[in-house]
């Protein structure tokens, strides 16, 4: 700087003051250069500028001085310079003065440049977030057909395959949509829609949108609306399983609830058919029990009959795997599956309904299977039960009624059903004659095989329908059910024939095994009570003991009660 003041400084003042006009009509940071690129001179916003310069921070300034002296005329450039506070863009522009010294100018373009890259940051910001919180965004214009779908398509279909169709193509009953939430001309949120995939499946959407308007003519008019779509099938597909599941659980609950209600084993099954009936809304409802293997016998039935033979042939394939069979016959959808306790088969439950319905669901299935688990413990419970009774009716020596089972069940049942079908019957009172003496002489087990002998004629000597009970000891009873009075005394002739046999158990030839058998006719028209019945038989037995054993009498006719 030294040189040029010395060598002309008249003109050196006067450019000085020129300079000085040209810098502080400048706003920003200026300076002027030397063709060296030395400062000569900066105003005050521009000292920070000089200061870079003359380090040697601003490489980029001698080529943009070249630059201008080569032309002759202006030349432009961007610098960035690092900064205490991040980076400085700034955009210089060289303007030779004269032929010695050059104007640069500097406007600082940080600005701009962190607007301009914040506006990118922040486009991307939204694409991204609206990528990530939604299925697929759209955009409809004014024909309602799609312009715009985001570049992963949407339901299955490209993009382009979506592109100037109508949305409503694409939804399930569009008609139910007034408008279409894809034309919508205000503002909506979370519709939920449902659409059709290009896979034929349906797809559940949660819709917002927003409308466009454009402005003609002073009046805003709709130019089409965009919005996002959510695909929530898989959220309500696991909702309404939810929902069916619990569905399914108060219905079974309920089933449960009537049977377990239920004390009578009997009634059990009938309350579980007509509670399956009800819950289920079918036609009809039918239990079968397996008490024998292979062996199906109807236990219960509620509401009107369906399929019924094509069902007694079904359930016998049924397998003890759980499995539910679905079959149509006689314009019925017909329902089946085996009941079973500890993997063994013990009846089967089926239910059905007319054709003209739907076919079963998975929720039918899935119910009538749990009912059928049910039922295989009620099955088993009843079958326990029916053990029970059938031990407590029987003499477990020989197998027949006992005395309990004979006079407080049999005998009442009996008389009453003869007294409706006007039949007569007659009981027999047979005791063993000597008895004590087969024990005495030939051993206990004698005694037993004498029971046992006599057992067996016994049951020879009826037919069934009869029923033999044994009363206690070597004491039996016999009931010849519907027998006519006068064929009495021919039977209990045969008796006491057959009964010569037992003679082979005797303790002693004088006092040899017999029978002393009492009889009484009954005859309903009597009007007789069951226990006087009892008392003519146990009378007439006691008359052939005491008159020698060995034989057999037929009861007086009761002392007349009927009216006459
Ligand atoms: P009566 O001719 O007067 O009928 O006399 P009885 O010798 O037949 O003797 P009674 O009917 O009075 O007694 C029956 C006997 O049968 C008494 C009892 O010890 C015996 N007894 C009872 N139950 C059984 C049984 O299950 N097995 C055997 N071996 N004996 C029995
Ligand atoms: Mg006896």
């Amino acid at each position: 700087m030294g040189d040029s003041t010395n060598s002309d400084s008249t003109s050196y003042i006067g450019k000085a003051d020129r300079d000085e006009v040209l810098l502080a009509g400048y706003p920003g940071a200026a300076v002027i250069v030397s063709q060296d690129s030395d400062v000569i001179r900066a105003n005050p916003k521009g000292a920070g500028l000089e200061t870079l310069i003359s380090h040697g921070a601003v490489p980029e300034i001698k080529e943009l001085v070249a630059k201008a002296i080569g032309v002759g005329t202006v030349a432009a450039g961007s610098v960035a310079l690092q900064s205490s506070k991040g980076e400085i863009s700034l955009e210089l522009t060289v303007v030779p003065v004269d032929t010695e010294r050059l104007l640069v100018l500097a406007r600082d373009q940080t600005m701009d440049k962190n607007l301009r890259s914040a506006l990118v940051e922040s486009r991307q910001r939204y694409k991204d977030l609206v990528e990530v919180s939604s299925d697929f965004s759209w955009e409809t214009s004014s024909d309602s057909s799609f312009m715009f779908v985001s570049t992963k398509g949407a339901i299955g279909y490209q993009p382009a395959e979506l592109i100037d169709r109508p949305a409503a193509e694409f939804v399930v009953d569009p008609e139910s949509y007034t408008p279409l939430p894809f034309c919508s001309k205000r503002p909506l949120e979370d519709v939920e829609l449902w659409m059709k995939r290009k896979d034929g499946e349906t797809a559940c959407m949660m819709l917002s949108c927003v409308p466009l308007f454009v402005e003609q003519d002073g009046t805003e008019t709709w130019s089409g609306t965009r919005g996002v779509c959510r695909d929530v099938t898989a959220e309500r597909q696991s909702e309404a399983a939810l929902a069916r599941a619990r569905h399914r659980e108060q219905i079974l609950g309920y089933i449960v609830s009537m049977i377990r209600d239920e004390l009578e084993p009997e009634n059990m099954l009938t309350a579980a058919a007509t509670a399956v009936t009800r819950a289920l809304e079918v036609t009809g409802c039918r239990i079968h029990r397996q008490s024998t293997p292979g062996t199906y016998i109807v236990a219960a039935e509620f509401g009107n009959p369906g399929a019924d033979e094509t069902l007694e042939e079904k359930i016998h394939d049924l397998q003890a795997n759980g499995e539910v069979v679905s079959f149509e016959a006689q314009g019925w959808h017909v329902l089946t599956a085996a009941t079973q306790y500890r993997k063994t088969i013990n009846g089967a439950i089926s239910i059905w309904r007319s054709t003209d319905t739907e076919p079963w669901d998975d929720d039918f299935q899935i119910l009538l299977s749990d009912v059928a688990n049910q039922l295989g413990i009620a099955n088993e419970q009843i079958a326990n039960h029916e053990r029970i009774v059938a031990l407590s009716r029987t003499d477990s020596m020989t197998g027949l009624l006992n005395r309990r089972a004979f006079f407080e069940e049999e005998l009442p049942r009996r008389v009453a059903r003869l007294k409706r079908n006007r039949e007569t019957a007659a009981l027999f009172y047979v005791d063993m004659d000597n008895f004590k003496l087969v024990n005495d002489v030939r051993g206990h087990q004698a005694g037993d095989d004498a029971i046992m002998m006599l057992r067996d004629m016994l049951m020879e000597f009826t037919r069934p329908g009869d029923v033999i009970a044994r009363l206690g000891g070597d004491e039996f009873a016999m009931w010849l059910d519907g027998i006519p009075a006068e064929a009495t005394p021919a039977r209990a002739e045969a008796l006491k024939k057959a009964s010569t046999k037992l003679a082979e158990f005797s303790g002693s030839e004088d006092k040899p095994l017999g029978l002393s058998v009492g009889v009484a006719v009954y005859d309903p028209a009597e009007q007789e009570s069951f226990q006087d019945l009892v008392s003519r038989a146990d009378a007439a037995m006691y008359g052939v003991k005491k008159a020698g054993k060995g034989g057999f009498l037929i009861a007086p006719p009761p002392k007349s009660n009927a009216s006459t």
